[in-house]
């Protein structure tokens, strides 16, 4: 099944819901950072995160989620755009802990205390930026937290990453739940009963679930209207032309002291890991078209 994400409304418009796949994204953002089982579920879960935030945004509107916590893992950025494209990266990939139960891994232990901030683009001039401090760092509460706290709007949210023991990404989703001023109290307690009795989304992802089929079983099989269904995929925007504009915004100066020191230039992407080389002589040429 490919990665897609589905938004609807539901119970006559007293809650909107954005759910979906994302097992082949969160496994090539693993194979791309090369991340450990830790490292691959809070990656995983953000990049989710980041695309079911992401779910209204148009044109070219930008979407950022950053988690900063003090845990062993370091910074989590991931972008979205419209598109259903995201990119993302973990500041420490190879991070290893004690799991605290069997198949469980302790992502709120590696991301740690520290704070969540969204930044949506959305070509005015000053974008907006909402910030929270972590629930749990387990990246679901956080993002729950964000949105009952700085988009007042509460919120259930579910996000889950099953890694194989040969350390793949076999099964990865989300789900959130955002209920409207007019939701009765009714569907809010029969959704939060759902939710309970449900079991990870990430295991609903494994026995081959759809993204639908784990919105009807999230809300308990209240009625659902699915507005729309795209794919989503890991896409970062580097290429070989923008970073040759990077490095000649460094100046004649500094290229020249590359040259002189490394006689080429190697520049990582953050976002994807992919590795750009200038040699000598294209850094020559650089300088010469400054
Ligand atoms: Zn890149």
């Amino acid at each position: 099944m490919s990665d897609y994400l589905v938004r609807g409304v539901g119970a006559n418009k007293q809650f909107r819901v954005f759910a979906a796949i994302t097992t082949a994204l969160v496994e090539e953002a693993r194979r791309r950072h090369d991340t450990w089982p830790v490292a691959s579920a809070a990656l995983g879960r953000t990049l989710t995160a980041g695309l079911l935030l992401g779910a209204n945004l148009k044109g070219t509107d930008l979407l950022t989620l950053r988690i900063l916590g003090d845990g062993p893992v370091g910074a989590i950025v991931v972008t979205a755009k419209a598109s259903g494209e995201v990119k993302g990266y973990i500041q420490e990939p190879h991070v290893d802990l004690p799991s605290p139960a069997a198949g469980k891994l302790p992502v709120g232990d590696a991301v740690g205390q520290g704070f969540l901030y969204v930044t949506k683009d959305m070509g005015l001039k000053e974008p907006f930026t909402g910030n929270v401090e972590l629930a749990s760092g387990e990246i679901g509460e956080d993002v729950a937290r964000y949105l009952l706290m700085s988009e007042q709007t509460p919120s259930a949210v579910a996000l889950g990453v099953l890694v194989s023991p040969d350390c793949r990404v076999m099964a990865s989703g989300g789900i959130i739940i955002q209920m409207l001023p007019n939701a009765s109290e009714d569907v809010l307690a029969h959704i939060e009963e759902s939710l309970e009795k449900m079991a990870p989304v990430s295991s609903l992802v494994s026995r081959g679930m759809t993204a639908e089929k784990i919105v009807a079983s999230a809300v308990g099989g209240l009625e659902v209207r699915f507005l729309e269904k795209a794919p989503v995929r890991f896409k970062c925007g580097c290429s070989r032309e923008r970073i040759k504009d990077i490095l000649a915004a460094l100046g004649r100066e500094e290229i020249e002291k590359i040259c002189r020191e490394q006689e080429k230039a190697e520049v990582h992407c953050h976002f994807c890991g992919e590795l750009y080389t200038f040699t000598g002589l294209e850094l020559e040429n650089i300088i010469k078209q400054l």
